[in-house]
């Protein structure tokens, strides 16, 4: 491990493995795996697993983290997500090497797993369909009831097993159960079903099977025949250890790896649940699984998140084994802590209102210095033009301010960043409609810079762009998905008449601005382009974190 990177700190998974290390448990190895069933997109919970397992494996010398794709249930599961999956990982900054498995390669060993635990008398065929199973299964107070199927014989339950694969049976019919204990006080426990059937294709093994292995079953054999020594995994299995732990007893594997539950990601303002992000795609909530509004990764990443941001996230919210919420705050602060040192400053107006200064010279343009980023010396200078007609922001001048109002008001003055002093002069409006049309101001050329010699101060400090030297762009503010808990049908503003310095003609997606006084932002990897440009608000200034720190 490199020096430079700092020590996670420690938490009691990590701990465990420090444990059994000394101990010289599994022979001193590390292998961890990361099991995303491909039936949707990562989100930023499977961030906090994959940190975990990646993380845990590159700390541990000859540690390994495994991909596997759960891809066990034919249905819900697509190449499209495969692919996503890969790419959002490495985005992410981790690399499985070699280590890329599919649950379904172990079809045809799980099957042979199966039909040993048949032999053993530990498996039979049910032939109780879904609603009788529920019922024969019991409530958390009272105790479930045999199925009349459970005391079939070895060769009958083969025989029947074999006739599943064979495809003999229709979808529901049978299913092959654990034998285990139906008055077990662990609903887990009564009976589960291994296998179901399934005449549906299969998008890696194509129609070869019609039966698939439950999670229950496939999960803790393909951590077993992968050689994995922590199965680390999320709160709600913690259930299912039991059942983990006692097929792999019957089965007398050589590999028993070790089920580690910790406490999943929950975000405010957010859901983490594919299934419900898959509704959000499907009603058209949201333009797709990138949407920059939308908490998967491919989305935050389009709307100009960066990597380390989330990293450091996952590292600060920690490994628990308490559920909790975390406030999206902290997302949003780890992002701003990193793009404060790294973004370049630039000038863009959102809301053009058209300045003219009447005192310059028409058609002299003057090129003035702006530094890229004041936290960053070594970022830099650029040269912004000053002319004769400029813009502001709309709320950036009112006519009748108000007490407490320090920006631009008649016969007030006030600074243009980085370059002079001006002062309203006369409003020009619509006569009809009363509306704004341009204000005229006058500048003092004593004050180029933004200082004044004489000392004179001034309350406000305004961003603003040269008509002239500026560009027209489209910008995309963001607010919540939700709001409480509802869905906010306005979480998308698209602003289409800004106007932005010109250095971001060439902005890329993925490199990151701040727009003074605005946020930073990046431009839209789907819509931008050179003659259209589009970005998308990351994240505003406004630190609602550092507030809630204070308190
Ligand atoms: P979802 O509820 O979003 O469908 P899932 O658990 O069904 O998530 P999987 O593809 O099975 O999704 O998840 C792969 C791994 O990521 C699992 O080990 C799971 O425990 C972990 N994981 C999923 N969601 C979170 C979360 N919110 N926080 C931490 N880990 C998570
Ligand atoms: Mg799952």
């Amino acid at each position: 491990m490199s020096s430079s990177k700092p020590e996670p700190s420690a938490d009691f998974i990590r701990n465990i493995i420090a444990e059994d290390l000394k101990t010289n448990k599994n022979d001193g190895r590390v292998v961890t795996r990361f099991p995303p069933e491909p039936n949707g997109y990562l989100h930023i919970g499977h961030a906090k697993a994959i940190c975990i397992n990646f993380g845990i494996a590159s700390e541990n010398k000859g540690g390994v983290c495994h991909l596997r794709l759960d891809d066990t249930n034919p249905s819900k599961e697509d190449t499209e997500y495969i692919d996503s999956i890969k790419s959002d990982i490495k985005w992410l900054g981790f690399d499985w090497g070699k280590h890329l498995y599919y649950a379904s390669d172990y079809f045809e060993k799980l099957y042979e797993y199966a039909v040993q635990l048949i032999k053993n008398g530990n498996a039979y065929v049910c032939d109780l369909n879904a609603d009788e199973i529920r019922e024969y299964r019991g409530t958390l107070t009272e105790p479930g009831k045999n199925s009349p199927y459970r005391d079939r014989s070895v060769k009958e339950n083969l025989d029947l097993f074999e006739r599943m694969r064979k495809g003999e049976f229709e979808d529901g019919t049978h299913v092959l159960r654990a034998k285990i204990d139906m008055a077990s006080p662990n609903l887990t426990m009564r009976d589960p079903t291994l296998y179901r059937i399934r005449h549906e294709s299969h998008h890696r093994t194509g129609d070869k099977w019609c039966i698939y292995p439950m999670y229950d079953f496939a999960h803790c054999l393909s951590d077993s025949i992968e050689g994995i020594t922590h199965s680390i995994c999320t709160l709600e299995f913690e259930n299912n250890r039991p059942l983990y732990d006692w097929i792999l007893d019957q089965l007398n594997v050589k590999c028993h790896p070790q089920q580690i539950e910790f406490a999943r990601l929950n975000l405010t303002h957010t859901i983490l649940s594919k299934r419900k992000l898959l509704e959000l795609v499907e009603n058209k909530h949201v333009t797709g699984w990138n949407d920059p509004r939308m908490p998967t990764l491919s989305g935050l990443r389009r709307r100009g998140y960066t990597p380390e941001a989330i990293r450091n996230f996952c590292e600060r919210i920690g490994v628990a084994k308490s559920n909790s919420v975390v406030d999206i705050a902290l997302l949003e602060y780890c992002l701003r802590e990193y793009l404060n040192l790294r973004a370049q400053r630039v000038m863009a107006v959102l809301r053009p209102l058209k300045i003219i200064i009447d005192n310059y010279p028409e058609g002299k343009t003057e090129e003035l210095d702006a530094q890229n980023n004041p936290e960053d010396p070594t970022m830099g200078s650029r040269k912004i033009s000053f002319s004769r007609v400029l813009y502001i922001e709309q709320d950036d001048f009112c006519e009748n301010p108000p007490k407490n109002y320090f920006r631009l008001a008649p016969g007030r003055e006030v600074r243009l960043k980085h370059a002079y002093y001006i002062k309203c002069e006369k409003v020009v409006k619509n006569d009809k409609t009363g509306e704004i049309l341009e204000v005229h101001c006058t500048y003092d050329p004593e004050t180029r810079g933004g200082g004044s010699k004489d000392g004179r101060k001034v309350k406000g400090t305004l961003h603003w762009v040269s008509e002239q030297h500026s560009i027209k762009a489209e910008v995309r503010l963001y607010d919540y998905l939700f709001k409480d808990t509802s869905f906010n049908p306005n979480s998308l503003e698209k602003l289409t008449s800004c106007r932005v310095e010109s250095v971001l003609k060439n902005a890329l997606p993925e490199k990151q601005y701040q727009f003074l006084r605005h946020g930073y932002f990046c431009a839209d990897s789907v819509d931008s382009s050179k003659d259209n440009l589009v970005f998308n608000r990351t994240v505003s200034l406004r630190d609602t974190w550092a507030k809630i720190k204070s308190k």
